[in-house]
């Protein structure tokens, strides 16, 4: 079975994931979007919150499920029983990161493959905090998230 790991913060979700979770849940058995637990960064939706419009999104892709994850990702992906990694790249500059954290996770785990995908066009430019400054200032999101979830990237900078 093919199990893919597609990593990330997603506070919150954009289509630019979206994109990434459809395409690579058509060449997988099983794809797992994990939401990283960081201490370090100070997300702007809570965990729960972040899973919870994940897995709304996701509701219509049958192979997908959506988690949470501490700690090293080669640790998780191991448990999860999967040898691949699914990274979105939208521009050069994603490339940098992307390829020093790749580099990490091969020395770590050389039996764990990294996949890159290619940004869909129209999503290149989009990022969550390019959607929450938007959101706080009350710019149109339309087409940026999900449309299900929305009203609750908004709801959150009206409080
Ligand atoms: P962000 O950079 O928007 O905060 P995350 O940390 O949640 O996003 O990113 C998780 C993964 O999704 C990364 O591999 C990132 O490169 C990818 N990704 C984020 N936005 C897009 C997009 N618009 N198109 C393609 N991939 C994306």
């Amino acid at each position: 079975m093919k199990t893919f790991i597609y990593p990330g913060s997603f506070d919150p979700v954009t289509n630019g994931h979206m994109d990434i979770i459809e395409r690579a849940s058509k060449i997988c058995d099983k794809l797992f979007v994990a939401v990283l637990i960081s201490h370090s960064k100070q997300p702007l939706f809570s965990m729960e919150e972040r899973v919870s419009l994940l897995k709304r999104a996701v509701s219509h892709c049958d192979n997908v499920e959506v988690e949470c994850f501490s700690g090293l990702l080669v640790d998780y992906v191991a448990q999860k029983n999967a040898k691949v990694i699914i990274k979105g790249l939208r521009a050069v500059s994603d490339f940098e990161y992307e390829l020093q954290m790749a580099l990490l996770n091969q020395k770590m785990a050389p039996d764990i493959e990294t996949l890159f995908m290619m940004s869909n066009i129209n999503y290149s430019f989009l990022s969550s905090s390019m959607v929450k400054e938007l959101a706080k200032y009350g710019g149109n999101i339309k087409g940026l998230v999900p449309e299900c979830i929305e009203e609750d990237v908004l709801r959150k900078f009206k409080k």
